[in-house]
């Protein structure tokens, strides 16, 4: 199972450094991803099968909220490793602190500016159902599909 997300021509696969907001624009944040748009993903997790955000990754000292912290709600369920959070006033999740890598923050990829979920013509589907740090998770494939967009042409 291939685990690379495939990105749209109109995506530039090289940028690493991007602002981000979210929908009201209360909070901003800046970021530079560790891996770039590369790390796109979805996972099946019961909060993220709800959320349906496609993440990218971050380490945590490449990412800064420059406005609107005290927007931030944070919620958190099962073990409380994970801290997700949320702008208060519209809603939407903007980041949270992974708990299979607490060194980086995932972030909401359409947040970030000039990108789209639409722009990933393919994204892998992570393993959250079984959490890699779950001991009955041991020999479970960490990639369980693929989830794809094509576009229509006009
Ligand atoms: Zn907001």
């Amino acid at each position: 199972m291939k685990c690379e997300p495939v990105l749209s021509p109109a995506l530039d696969s090289t940028k690493k450094d991007f602002s981000g907001a979210c929908h009201c624009g209360a909070v901003r944040f800046r970021a530079v991803l560790s891996a770039g748009l590369s790390s796109a993903r979805r996972c099946n997790c019961s909060l993220c099968r709800m959320r349906g955000a496609v993440t990218v990754s971050a380490r945590l000292a490449d990412f800064e909220i420059l406005e609107g912290a005290e927007y931030l709600s944070l919620y958190e369920f099962n073990t409380r490793t994970a801290k997700h959070y949320f702008c208060s006033r519209c809603g939407i999740y903007t980041h949270h602190k992974r708990r299979s890598d607490p060194t980086e923050y995932g972030l909401n990829s359409a947040c970030l500016e000039g990108v789209s979920p639409f722009d990933f013509e393919e994204v892998p589907v992570s393993q959250g159902v079984f959490h890699p740090s779950d001991p009955e998770s041991a020999g479970r494939p960490g990639i369980v599909g693929i989830l794809s967009f094509k576009p229509i042409s006009d």
